[in-house]
Protein backbone atom coordinates (compact mmCIF):
# COMPACT_ATOMS: atom_id res chain seq x y z
CA UNK A 1 0.00 0.00 0.00
CA UNK A 2 1.57 3.29 -1.30
CA UNK A 3 0.91 6.28 1.24
CA UNK A 4 -0.10 9.24 -0.57
CA UNK A 5 2.38 12.09 -1.30
CA UNK A 6 2.41 15.07 1.56
CA UNK A 7 4.24 17.36 2.92
CA UNK A 8 5.77 16.93 6.35
CA UNK A 9 3.84 18.99 9.11
CA UNK A 10 5.65 19.65 12.16
CA UNK A 11 3.40 19.50 15.00
CA UNK A 12 5.87 20.11 18.31
CA UNK A 13 8.40 17.24 17.86
CA UNK A 14 5.87 14.82 16.01
CA UNK A 15 5.99 14.76 12.32
CA UNK A 16 2.64 14.11 10.14
CA UNK A 17 2.46 13.19 6.62
CA UNK A 18 5.11 12.73 4.12
CA UNK A 19 6.72 9.48 4.95
CA UNK A 20 6.39 9.15 8.31
CA UNK A 21 4.20 6.53 10.34
CA UNK A 22 0.47 7.95 11.32
CA UNK A 23 -0.13 9.38 14.13
CA UNK A 24 -2.47 8.97 16.61
CA UNK A 25 -4.30 11.93 18.30
CA UNK A 26 -6.74 12.25 20.97
CA UNK A 27 -8.86 14.65 22.92
CA UNK A 28 -9.28 15.50 26.39
CA UNK A 29 -13.17 16.04 28.01
CA UNK A 30 -11.75 18.03 31.14
CA UNK A 31 -13.06 21.78 31.38
CA UNK A 32 -9.52 23.29 30.47
CA UNK A 33 -9.93 25.81 32.91
CA UNK A 34 -9.59 23.12 35.31
CA UNK A 35 -5.24 22.98 34.98
CA UNK A 36 -4.77 20.58 37.15
CA UNK A 37 -7.59 18.47 35.53
CA UNK A 38 -6.70 18.63 32.25
CA UNK A 39 -3.16 18.43 32.67
CA UNK A 40 -3.94 15.02 34.47
CA UNK A 41 -5.60 13.69 31.69
CA UNK A 42 -3.40 14.79 28.80
CA UNK A 43 -0.59 12.87 30.74
CA UNK A 44 -3.11 9.89 30.87
CA UNK A 45 -3.65 9.94 27.39
CA UNK A 46 -0.05 10.56 26.65
CA UNK A 47 0.89 7.48 28.48
CA UNK A 48 -1.54 5.42 26.72
CA UNK A 49 0.32 5.92 23.27
CA UNK A 50 -1.39 9.32 21.93
CA UNK A 51 1.51 11.42 20.23
CA UNK A 52 -0.69 14.20 20.34
CA UNK A 53 -3.33 15.68 22.33
CA UNK A 54 -6.10 18.14 21.82
CA UNK A 55 -7.93 20.38 24.43
CA UNK A 56 -10.59 22.92 23.59
CA UNK A 57 -9.99 26.79 24.42
CA UNK A 58 -13.63 27.68 24.42
CA UNK A 59 -12.90 30.77 27.28
CA UNK A 60 -10.91 33.76 28.32
CA UNK A 61 -10.39 31.32 31.04
CA UNK A 62 -9.89 28.06 29.54
CA UNK A 63 -7.11 30.41 27.16
CA UNK A 64 -5.45 31.69 30.15
CA UNK A 65 -4.56 27.89 31.76
CA UNK A 66 -3.08 26.61 28.69
CA UNK A 67 0.63 27.88 29.82
CA UNK A 68 -0.32 26.63 33.22
CA UNK A 69 -1.89 23.27 31.37
CA UNK A 70 1.98 23.57 29.52
CA UNK A 71 4.03 23.64 32.37
CA UNK A 72 2.12 21.17 34.36
CA UNK A 73 3.07 18.67 31.60
CA UNK A 74 6.41 19.59 31.84
CA UNK A 75 6.97 18.62 35.33
CA UNK A 76 5.41 15.63 34.87
CA UNK A 77 7.87 14.71 31.95
CA UNK A 78 5.01 14.29 29.42
CA UNK A 79 6.22 15.99 26.28
CA UNK A 80 3.48 15.98 24.12
CA UNK A 81 2.18 18.35 21.53
CA UNK A 82 -0.87 20.80 22.65
CA UNK A 83 -3.73 21.06 19.85
CA UNK A 84 -6.28 24.00 20.65
CA UNK A 85 -9.28 23.66 19.50
CA UNK A 86 -10.64 26.46 18.63
CA UNK A 87 -14.59 27.77 17.72
CA UNK A 88 -16.48 31.01 17.21
CA UNK A 89 -14.12 33.27 19.52
CA UNK A 90 -10.65 31.85 18.52
CA UNK A 91 -9.28 34.85 16.18
CA UNK A 92 -10.47 36.69 19.69
CA UNK A 93 -8.51 34.38 22.23
CA UNK A 94 -5.35 34.08 20.25
CA UNK A 95 -5.00 37.86 19.82
CA UNK A 96 -5.92 38.41 23.64
CA UNK A 97 -3.73 35.42 25.09
CA UNK A 98 -0.42 34.96 23.19
CA UNK A 99 1.21 33.28 25.69
CA UNK A 100 -1.47 30.33 25.20
CA UNK A 101 -1.04 30.77 21.50
CA UNK A 102 2.88 30.29 22.17
CA UNK A 103 2.40 27.19 24.29
CA UNK A 104 -0.22 25.64 21.74
CA UNK A 105 1.65 23.10 19.06
CA UNK A 106 -1.50 23.45 16.60
CA UNK A 107 -4.71 25.75 16.26
CA UNK A 108 -7.49 23.72 15.11
CA UNK A 109 -10.18 25.93 12.47
CA UNK A 110 -13.11 24.72 11.93
CA UNK A 111 -14.32 27.13 9.06
CA UNK A 112 -18.22 26.58 10.18
CA UNK A 113 -17.47 28.49 13.10
CA UNK A 114 -15.52 31.05 12.59
CA UNK A 115 -18.00 33.55 11.95
CA UNK A 116 -20.55 34.33 9.30
CA UNK A 117 -20.08 36.68 6.20
CA UNK A 118 -17.56 38.97 6.16
CA UNK A 119 -16.90 38.14 8.97
CA UNK A 120 -15.83 34.93 8.80
CA UNK A 121 -12.99 35.82 6.00
CA UNK A 122 -11.49 38.39 8.34
CA UNK A 123 -11.82 36.13 11.73
CA UNK A 124 -10.12 32.75 9.48
CA UNK A 125 -7.47 35.63 8.47
CA UNK A 126 -6.68 36.66 11.46
CA UNK A 127 -6.23 32.99 13.09
CA UNK A 128 -4.05 32.09 10.14
CA UNK A 129 -2.03 35.15 10.51
CA UNK A 130 -1.58 34.04 14.23
CA UNK A 131 -0.54 30.97 13.19
CA UNK A 132 1.99 32.41 10.85
CA UNK A 133 3.35 34.58 13.50
CA UNK A 134 4.57 31.82 15.68
CA UNK A 135 5.03 29.54 13.39
CA UNK A 136 2.68 26.77 14.20
CA UNK A 137 0.53 24.49 11.80
CA UNK A 138 -3.66 24.47 12.03
CA UNK A 139 -5.85 22.00 10.94
CA UNK A 140 -8.99 22.68 9.05
CA UNK A 141 -11.34 20.86 10.25
CA UNK A 142 -14.51 20.27 8.65
CA UNK A 143 -17.15 18.84 10.78
CA UNK A 144 -20.84 17.95 8.91
CA UNK A 145 -22.20 19.10 11.94
CA UNK A 146 -21.25 22.40 11.98
CA UNK A 147 -20.96 23.10 8.00
CA UNK A 148 -20.56 26.26 6.15
CA UNK A 149 -24.35 27.51 5.76
CA UNK A 150 -23.26 29.88 3.35
CA UNK A 151 -21.04 27.50 1.49
CA UNK A 152 -23.97 24.93 1.72
CA UNK A 153 -26.57 27.31 0.31
CA UNK A 154 -24.33 28.47 -2.65
CA UNK A 155 -24.01 25.00 -3.48
CA UNK A 156 -28.01 23.96 -3.15
CA UNK A 157 -28.60 26.70 -4.81
CA UNK A 158 -26.33 26.12 -7.59
CA UNK A 159 -26.93 22.25 -7.65
CA UNK A 160 -31.07 23.60 -8.13
CA UNK A 161 -30.16 25.44 -11.74
CA UNK A 162 -28.42 22.12 -12.95
CA UNK A 163 -30.44 20.11 -16.14
CA UNK A 164 -30.12 17.06 -13.57
CA UNK A 165 -29.91 18.51 -9.72
CA UNK A 166 -28.11 15.97 -7.52
CA UNK A 167 -29.51 14.88 -4.66
CA UNK A 168 -29.13 16.94 -1.34
CA UNK A 169 -27.22 14.71 0.36
CA UNK A 170 -24.37 14.73 -2.46
CA UNK A 171 -24.55 18.31 -2.60
CA UNK A 172 -23.61 18.48 1.50
CA UNK A 173 -21.25 15.85 0.60
CA UNK A 174 -19.77 17.98 -1.82
CA UNK A 175 -20.50 21.19 0.65
CA UNK A 176 -18.11 19.61 2.97
CA UNK A 177 -15.35 18.88 0.75
CA UNK A 178 -15.68 21.85 -1.10
CA UNK A 179 -15.22 24.01 2.54
CA UNK A 180 -12.19 22.39 3.01
CA UNK A 181 -10.61 22.59 0.07
CA UNK A 182 -11.60 26.99 0.14
CA UNK A 183 -10.46 27.60 3.40
CA UNK A 184 -6.91 25.98 2.55
CA UNK A 185 -6.49 27.63 -0.43
CA UNK A 186 -7.57 30.82 1.54
CA UNK A 187 -4.94 29.70 4.20
CA UNK A 188 -1.83 30.13 1.79
CA UNK A 189 -3.12 33.39 0.15
CA UNK A 190 -3.17 34.61 3.78
CA UNK A 191 0.56 33.38 4.39
CA UNK A 192 0.61 29.77 5.79
CA UNK A 193 3.14 27.25 3.80
CA UNK A 194 2.03 24.04 2.71
CA UNK A 195 3.83 22.44 5.37
CA UNK A 196 1.61 24.41 7.96
CA UNK A 197 -1.62 23.01 6.78
CA UNK A 198 -3.53 19.87 7.77
CA UNK A 199 -6.62 18.90 6.76
CA UNK A 200 -10.07 17.29 8.11
CA UNK A 201 -13.41 16.68 6.82
CA UNK A 202 -15.41 14.40 9.66
CA UNK A 203 -18.68 12.46 8.47
CA UNK A 204 -20.57 10.44 11.14
CA UNK A 205 -21.09 6.97 7.96
CA UNK A 206 -18.22 4.84 6.92
CA UNK A 207 -19.30 5.70 3.14
CA UNK A 208 -19.82 9.38 3.08
CA UNK A 209 -15.89 9.07 5.17
CA UNK A 210 -14.28 7.21 2.24
CA UNK A 211 -16.30 9.84 -0.61
CA UNK A 212 -15.14 12.58 1.42
CA UNK A 213 -11.96 11.75 2.06
CA UNK A 214 -11.18 10.13 -1.34
CA UNK A 215 -12.01 13.18 -2.97
CA UNK A 216 -9.66 15.68 -0.36
CA UNK A 217 -6.93 13.10 -0.92
CA UNK A 218 -7.36 13.97 -4.92
CA UNK A 219 -8.15 17.64 -4.86
CA UNK A 220 -5.01 18.64 -2.04
CA UNK A 221 -1.70 17.52 -1.08
CA UNK A 222 -2.06 17.99 2.19
CA UNK A 223 -1.67 15.85 5.13
CA UNK A 224 -4.85 14.67 6.34
CA UNK A 225 -6.21 13.97 9.61
CA UNK A 226 -8.65 11.12 9.61
CA UNK A 227 -11.76 10.19 11.84
CA UNK A 228 -15.55 9.15 12.12
CA UNK A 229 -17.27 12.09 14.08
CA UNK A 230 -19.96 11.22 16.43
CA UNK A 231 -19.08 7.38 16.24
CA UNK A 232 -20.93 6.00 19.42
CA UNK A 233 -20.32 4.29 22.26
CA UNK A 234 -18.77 0.88 22.94
CA UNK A 235 -18.85 -2.09 20.31
CA UNK A 236 -20.40 0.12 17.91
CA UNK A 237 -18.38 3.08 17.85
CA UNK A 238 -15.07 0.68 17.35
CA UNK A 239 -16.66 -1.33 15.04
CA UNK A 240 -17.87 1.87 13.06
CA UNK A 241 -14.67 3.58 13.35
CA UNK A 242 -12.15 0.67 12.12
CA UNK A 243 -14.72 0.18 8.96
CA UNK A 244 -14.69 3.46 8.13
CA UNK A 245 -10.80 4.19 8.53
CA UNK A 246 -9.68 0.66 6.99
CA UNK A 247 -9.92 1.29 3.43
CA UNK A 248 -8.56 4.57 3.63
CA UNK A 249 -5.82 3.78 5.35
CA UNK A 250 -5.15 1.08 3.14
CA UNK A 251 -5.48 3.12 0.18
CA UNK A 252 -2.97 5.44 2.02
CA UNK A 253 -5.02 8.20 2.64
CA UNK A 254 -4.37 9.39 5.95
CA UNK A 255 -1.37 10.60 8.24
CA UNK A 256 -2.98 10.82 11.54
CA UNK A 257 -6.37 9.42 12.99
CA UNK A 258 -8.24 10.21 16.38
CA UNK A 259 -10.88 7.82 17.28
CA UNK A 260 -14.42 9.76 18.66
CA UNK A 261 -15.91 7.34 20.66
CA UNK A 262 -17.94 8.22 23.72
CA UNK A 263 -17.01 6.86 26.41
CA UNK A 264 -19.85 4.93 28.57
CA UNK A 265 -19.78 6.21 32.20
CA UNK A 266 -16.52 5.20 34.23
CA UNK A 267 -15.05 4.20 31.12
CA UNK A 268 -11.99 5.43 30.70
CA UNK A 269 -10.69 8.07 28.34
CA UNK A 270 -8.27 6.31 26.71
CA UNK A 271 -10.04 3.82 25.59
CA UNK A 272 -9.87 6.41 22.29
CA UNK A 273 -6.14 5.72 22.08
CA UNK A 274 -6.05 2.51 22.35
CA UNK A 275 -8.40 1.62 19.02
CA UNK A 276 -6.42 4.00 17.38
CA UNK A 277 -3.25 1.86 18.58
CA UNK A 278 -5.45 -0.92 17.90
CA UNK A 279 -6.42 -0.01 14.37
CA UNK A 280 -2.79 0.88 13.31
CA UNK A 281 -1.36 -2.00 14.40
CA UNK A 282 -3.72 -4.65 12.65
CA UNK A 283 -3.31 -3.20 9.76
CA UNK A 284 0.51 -3.36 10.03
CA UNK A 285 1.04 0.03 9.60
CA UNK A 286 2.84 0.79 12.90
CA UNK A 287 3.93 -2.19 15.74
CA UNK A 288 3.43 -0.46 18.34
CA UNK A 289 2.77 -2.97 21.33
CA UNK A 290 3.53 -6.91 21.54
CA UNK A 291 0.29 -8.58 20.78
CA UNK A 292 -1.08 -11.53 22.09
CA UNK A 293 -3.19 -14.00 20.70
CA UNK A 294 -5.90 -15.77 22.42
CA UNK A 295 -8.33 -18.68 21.30
CA UNK A 296 -11.81 -17.13 21.65
CA UNK A 297 -12.73 -20.24 23.81
CA UNK A 298 -15.37 -23.20 23.63
CA UNK A 299 -16.97 -26.40 24.77
CA UNK A 300 -13.66 -27.46 25.20
CA UNK A 301 -12.43 -25.28 27.89
CA UNK A 302 -12.96 -26.64 31.60
CA UNK A 303 -13.33 -22.87 33.21
CA UNK A 304 -12.70 -19.34 32.61
CA UNK A 305 -9.05 -19.98 33.73
CA UNK A 306 -7.17 -18.90 29.98
CA UNK A 307 -9.30 -16.07 29.52
CA UNK A 308 -7.63 -14.58 33.19
CA UNK A 309 -4.56 -15.69 32.02
CA UNK A 310 -4.83 -13.97 28.42
CA UNK A 311 -6.68 -10.69 30.54
CA UNK A 312 -3.18 -10.84 33.11
CA UNK A 313 -0.67 -11.24 30.29
CA UNK A 314 -2.26 -8.45 28.15
CA UNK A 315 -2.49 -6.32 31.76
CA UNK A 316 1.34 -6.88 32.56
CA UNK A 317 2.46 -5.85 29.09
CA UNK A 318 0.62 -3.02 29.09
CA UNK A 319 1.68 -2.37 32.57
CA UNK A 320 5.54 -3.11 32.06
CA UNK A 321 5.58 -1.32 28.80
CA UNK A 322 6.20 2.20 29.28
CA UNK A 323 9.24 0.50 30.67
CA UNK A 324 10.44 -2.43 28.34
CA UNK A 325 9.94 0.44 26.15
CA UNK A 326 12.89 2.05 26.98
CA UNK A 327 15.10 -1.13 28.77
CA UNK A 328 14.47 -3.38 25.64
CA UNK A 329 14.38 -1.79 22.08
CA UNK A 330 11.81 -3.73 19.33
CA UNK A 331 10.38 -5.65 22.21
CA UNK A 332 6.97 -3.87 20.10
CA UNK A 333 7.38 -6.85 17.78
CA UNK A 334 7.05 -9.48 20.63
CA UNK A 335 4.10 -11.90 19.62
CA UNK A 336 2.28 -14.08 22.57
CA UNK A 337 -0.07 -16.50 22.45
CA UNK A 338 -2.38 -18.11 25.13
CA UNK A 339 -4.75 -20.56 24.08
CA UNK A 340 -7.18 -23.20 25.75
CA UNK A 341 -6.64 -26.46 24.55
CA UNK A 342 -4.53 -29.10 22.61
CA UNK A 343 -6.50 -28.77 19.45
CA UNK A 344 -4.55 -25.24 18.36
CA UNK A 345 -2.53 -24.30 21.18
CA UNK A 346 0.71 -26.05 20.43
CA UNK A 347 0.22 -24.75 17.21
CA UNK A 348 -0.51 -21.20 17.43
CA UNK A 349 1.76 -21.20 20.23
CA UNK A 350 4.76 -22.15 18.23
CA UNK A 351 3.91 -19.94 15.82
CA UNK A 352 4.18 -17.22 18.83
CA UNK A 353 7.40 -15.89 20.45
CA UNK A 354 6.55 -17.21 23.39
CA UNK A 355 3.11 -19.13 23.55
CA UNK A 356 1.22 -21.33 26.08
CA UNK A 357 -1.27 -24.20 25.81
CA UNK A 358 -3.59 -24.44 28.56
CA UNK A 359 -6.11 -28.22 29.79
CA UNK A 360 -8.95 -28.74 27.91
CA UNK A 361 -11.93 -30.42 29.52
CA UNK A 362 -10.38 -34.20 29.58
CA UNK A 363 -6.44 -33.27 28.91
CA UNK A 364 -4.28 -33.93 31.03
CA UNK A 365 -3.79 -30.80 33.42
CA UNK A 366 -0.50 -29.90 32.22
CA UNK A 367 0.44 -26.56 30.19
CA UNK A 368 3.17 -26.44 27.49
CA UNK A 369 5.23 -23.44 26.88
CA UNK A 370 6.63 -22.84 23.58
CA UNK A 371 9.48 -20.55 23.22
CA UNK A 372 10.76 -19.50 19.79
CA UNK A 373 8.82 -22.52 18.43
CA UNK A 374 10.46 -25.17 21.03
CA UNK A 375 8.73 -26.80 23.83
CA UNK A 376 10.23 -25.04 26.56
CA UNK A 377 9.18 -26.40 29.35
CA UNK A 378 5.14 -27.55 31.04
CA UNK A 379 3.73 -25.94 33.92
CA UNK A 380 1.52 -27.35 36.66
CA UNK A 381 -0.14 -26.50 39.70
CA UNK A 382 -1.26 -23.57 41.40
CA UNK A 383 1.25 -20.83 40.07
CA UNK A 384 0.80 -21.29 36.23
CA UNK A 385 -0.04 -17.81 35.73
CA UNK A 386 2.85 -16.61 38.08
CA UNK A 387 5.39 -18.97 36.43
CA UNK A 388 4.00 -18.42 32.96
CA UNK A 389 4.61 -14.49 33.41
CA UNK A 390 8.04 -14.66 34.83
CA UNK A 391 9.21 -16.85 32.03
CA UNK A 392 7.87 -13.61 29.52
CA UNK A 393 9.74 -11.38 31.99
CA UNK A 394 12.99 -13.40 31.20
CA UNK A 395 12.47 -13.65 27.43
CA UNK A 396 12.08 -10.15 27.07
CA UNK A 397 14.93 -9.01 28.72
CA UNK A 398 17.18 -12.21 27.16
CA UNK A 399 15.68 -11.21 23.53
CA UNK A 400 15.35 -7.41 23.62
CA UNK A 401 17.91 -6.47 27.10
CA UNK A 402 21.09 -7.09 24.12
CA UNK A 403 24.28 -8.79 25.91
CA UNK A 404 25.01 -9.87 28.99
CA UNK A 405 21.57 -11.94 29.46
CA UNK A 406 21.71 -15.46 30.11
CA UNK A 407 19.34 -18.08 29.12
CA UNK A 408 16.22 -18.42 30.33
CA UNK A 409 15.71 -20.29 33.18
CA UNK A 410 12.94 -22.61 33.67
CA UNK A 411 10.50 -21.76 36.89
CA UNK A 412 9.92 -25.26 37.89
CA UNK A 413 11.51 -28.42 36.63
CA UNK A 414 11.45 -28.31 32.80
CA UNK A 415 9.39 -31.22 31.51
CA UNK A 416 10.27 -32.34 28.40
CA UNK A 417 8.08 -34.99 27.72
CA UNK A 418 5.43 -34.52 24.49
CA UNK A 419 2.84 -32.06 26.09
CA UNK A 420 -0.57 -32.93 25.63
S1 LIG B 1 -7.91 -23.82 20.93
FE1 LIG B 1 -9.22 -25.32 21.94
S2 LIG B 1 -10.36 -24.12 23.48
FE2 LIG B 1 -9.51 -22.65 22.04
S3 LIG B 1 -11.20 -22.39 20.60
FE3 LIG B 1 -9.81 -23.92 19.71
S4 LIG B 1 -10.71 -25.88 20.35
FE4 LIG B 1 -11.65 -24.28 21.64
Amino acid sequence: MARRTTPTVWVGTVPIGGAHPVVVQSMTNTPTEDAQATAWQVAELYRAGSEVVRITVNTDRAAQAVPEIRKRLEDMGADVPLVGDFHFNGHLLLRRYPEMACALDKYRINPGTVGRGAQQDSNFRTMVEVAREYGKPVRIGVNWGSLDTYLLTELMDNNARRPEPRSAHEVLLEAIVESAVRSYELALRYGLREDQIILSAKVSSPPDLWWVYRELARRTPAPLHLGLTEAGMGVKGIVASTAALTPLLLEGIGDTIRISLTPAPGEPRTREVEVAREILQALGLRQLSPSVSACPGCGRTTSTFFQELAQRVSEHIATRMPEWRVRYPGVEQLKVAVMGCVVNGPGESKHADIGISLPGTGESPRAPVYIDGRHHTTLKGEHIAEEFIALLEAYVAQRFGGSGNGPISDPVESDTSKPG
